[in-house]
């Protein structure tokens, strides 16, 4: 039986919708055998998740989603495997932590412009843990009745050129893979698809990444195409970074995301779970 691996998720810890302990529970059911929950910039779902895990068939891995601002764009770094003790991991998120309240504030401040009142405190009754994400001010802005969904508010308000839109100062790839290296994890670039850069773009961004240590590459998304995933599967072997596969799952409001469905690994993809450095299961 080949192990069914989803390494990348998200619980009300960050910008999902579910409990870590309701994720866990749920990846399990659907025959999830190896889980990372991967919060944006924040650790604070592992423990509870870790806890849950032991009470089903399923391995869960500590993981985080870095936010990193690389040449005027943001990108997602996953670190799979990390120490959730490891100091300059912790301390890093923590600058993120503050870059997202003082951006929280400025979005609110640029949102009132557009008649959203109270927009920070509606986008903060959404938020059951510590950070605040543009998807918390996207439900808030369905809740108004203005805007009919999530993908419209972002179309409409919270992406570049859009009025609630605020350009992200998060770490330096160089940095947030440091960190990740230091926590003994693995870092992997999610959804490379996802960027829309072309393919010189692509390569410059991958180039730099092996050069500071970079190992895996979201090959397998949610949100990618077969496609998307063919090509991705090439480039991962032209750079030689190993092959990473996650669903990116946020909660029941996406349905076209689910756990435990993901398509496999394209043949001849060495995964990341292969990595001498691999750790599976607690930190
Ligand atoms: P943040 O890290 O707070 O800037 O928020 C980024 C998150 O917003 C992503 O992780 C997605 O969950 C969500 N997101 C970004 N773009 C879109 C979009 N076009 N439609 C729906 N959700 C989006
Ligand atoms: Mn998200
Ligand atoms: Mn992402
Ligand atoms: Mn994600």
């Amino acid at each position: 039986m080949t192990v069914n691996y989803d390494l990348h998720c998200h619980s009300t810890a960050s910008d999902g919708t579910l409990a870590p302990a309701e994720v866990v529970r749920l990846a399990a059911s659907a025959g999830v055998d190896v889980l990372a929950l991967t919060d944006h910039d924040t650790l604070d779902g592992i423990a509870e998740a870790q806890q849950t895990a032991l009470n089903e068939s399923l391995q869960l891995v500590a993981g985080v989603e870095i936010s990193v601002s690389w040449k005027k764009a943001t990108i997602h770094l996953l670190g799979l495997g990390v120490a959730t003790d490891s100091q300059s991991l912790v301390n890093g998120l923590q600058t993120q932590l503050a870059f997202r309240s003082w951006r929280g504030q400025e979005m609110a401040r640029r949102l009132e412009k557009d008649g959203f009142l109270d927009a920070l405190q509606g986008a903060q009754s959404h938020c059951k843990g510590s950070i605040l994400s543009r998807t918390h001010f996207a439900h808030y802005i369905v809740d108004s009745g203005r805007v009919n969904s999530i993908r419209d508010v972002f179309k409409k308000f919270l992406v570049p050129g859009k009025p609630g839109y605020v350009s992200g100062q998060w770490v330096s790839l160089e940095e947030a893979v440091s960190w990740i290296l230091e926590a003994g994890g693995i870092p992997v670039i999610a959804h490379p698809a996802r960027y829309k850069f072309t393919r010189t773009r692509l390569r410059t961004l991958l180039d730099e990444f092996k050069m500071h240590g970079g190992i895996g590459l979201e090959v397998v998304s949610g949100s990618h195409s077969l496609d998307e995933t063919r090509h991705m599967a090439v480039v991962a072997r032209d750079h030689n970074l190993l092959a990473s596969r996650g669903s990116d799952y946020h909660g029941p409001e996406k349905p076209w995301v689910q756990m435990g469905r993901l398509r496999p690994l394209p043949v001849n993809c060495p995964a990341v779970w292969e990595h001498e450095h691999w750790r599976g299961g607690a930190s």
